[in-house]
């Protein structure tokens, strides 16, 4: 039967590596595809959609319906535009949906997914930090499940076929290091947006590139572990790996650890998450191990990088702390990309609201409702935007 598949954030990085395996595993002649989303790039979104014969093209902004529609004129898919759309862009019938699109805006649209009980391939990592209980609850009420596609998490999910969950000691994620991983402490202060946004290894989006380089991705990545697979944080471990070739490891009580090896190519994860629970061939290159030579590992440091302590305390606190960490994160971010505030000072804000929103109302013991993650999100943003104003 053919599988009808949805892409969240088809124009983004994670997206165009879905559209290029989609489309090399037979494009249109071989899926129905149901829907596409984009944001602002209209041109491409539409280009895809006529590609793979989608039924529907959603972008995420309103005041772009116009353009949209006139991109797809004559197509015969149909144009959509705006937050709601995208979430009932979810509702139409799919077999598999990839979840994309960057930052917090992805998780009403996967949550709306786990309702149907459809397959969610999950690239949204931030809808797992913000409201990871919410999520998996979800997926369970409806049948649905959740396949990670975040490389180090597609990594321990694969090392973990056949294993019982009591056997697993220790689950090892593993950092680039990012832009900065060779630089003085002390420069770091100084280091700008546009050098922040070069990956030593990865080809991805501005925004996850920068956060590789202050690791508030892997920060991110050590509370989706947690939550994704229910592993105690005492157990879960960040280690700096320079190479990206070894991009998960998973130690057993017996000693054992299976290191999941290959290429930095996001198209293995997608590709496995598209065909599991078989493997496909998938167009990634072979490692000669040789050519390699060897592989280097050394510790994560917390005082360079401040955000994995703070993944730490989130992780410790739990509630809807992840959720306000998050947002924080993302309006801190933008404040550097805006210049408004240097590198380092992203972790001092992401501190300062934590501190602030614990103080004030408690991020602890509420019950994560979908109202509830929204309301926390707003509020650590515009905490982020009252902090951000006094380093100004
Ligand atoms: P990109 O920035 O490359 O793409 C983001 C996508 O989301 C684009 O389609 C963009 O549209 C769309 N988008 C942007 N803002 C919004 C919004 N407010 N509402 C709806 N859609 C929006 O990101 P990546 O592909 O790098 O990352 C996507 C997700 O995957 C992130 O959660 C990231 O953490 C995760 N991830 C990415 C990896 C990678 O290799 N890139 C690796 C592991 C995880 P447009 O471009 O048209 O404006
Ligand atoms: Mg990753």
């Amino acid at each position: 039967m053919r599988r009808r598949i949805t892409i969240f954030g088809a124009t983004g990085s994670i997206g165009e590596n879905t559209v290029d395996l989609l489309t090399r595993q037979g494009g249109a002649a071989a899926y129905d595809v149901v829907a596409l989303s984009g944001g602002r790039n209209i041109a491409r979104l539409a280009e895809q959609a006529r590609d793979l014969g989608a039924d529907l093209a959603v972008t995420a902004y309103p005041e772009l319906y116009g353009d949209l529609k006139a991109a797809l004129a004559g197509s015969g898919v149909e144009a959509a535009a705006g937050a709601q759309a995208l979430a009932e862009a979810a509702d139409r019938p799919s077999d598999w949906i990839m979840s994309a699109i960057v930052g917090a805006a992805g998780l009403v649209p996967g949550l709306r997914a786990l309702k149907h009980g459809t397959t969610l391939a999950l690239a949204n990592k931030e809808s797992l930090v913000t409201a990871g209980p919410l999520l998996l609850a979800t997926a369970e009420r409806n049948k649905a499940r959740i396949l990670p596609v975040d490389s180090e998490h597609s990594a321990v999910f694969q090392a973990l076929v056949g294993e019982e969950m009591e056997a697993v000691e220790r689950v090892i994620i593993t950092a680039s290091g990012g832009a900065f991983r060779d630089w003085p402490i002390e420069d770091l202060v100084r280091a700008t947006p546009e050098q922040a946004s070069s990956h030593p290894n990865w080809a991805m989006g501005q925004r996850i590139t920068v956060d590789s380089a202050s690791m508030f991705n892997k920060a991110l990545e050590l509370i989706e572990t947690k939550e994704y697979f229910g592993i105690d944080p005492a157990r879960i471990e960040a280690v700096v790996h320079p190479e990206s070739l070894v991009h998960a490891l998973v130690g057993f009580r017996d000693g054992a650890i299976m290191a999941h090896v290959g290429p930095p190519d996001m198209r293995h994860a997608i590709g496995y998450a598209l065909n599991w629970p078989e493997r496909n061939e998938l167009p990634v290159a072979r490692l000669d191990l040789a050519q390699v030579g060897q592989l280097t590992f050394r510790p994560a440091c917390e005082k360079r990088w401040p955000a994995l302590r703070l993944a730490r305390e989130v992780m410790a606190a739990g509630g809807l702390s992840g959720a306000a960490f998050n947002a924080a994160k993302e309006a801190a971010l933008d404040a550097f990309l805006g210049g408004q505030i240097g590198f380092t000072q992203m972790a001092e804000v992401v501190e300062d609201v934590l501190d602030r929103l614990s103080r004030d109302s408690g991020l602890t013991n509420d019950v994560i409702s979908l109202e509830k993650v929204l309301e926390v999100d707003h509020l650590a943003r515009q905490t982020a935007a009252d902090v951000v104003r006094t380093l100004e």
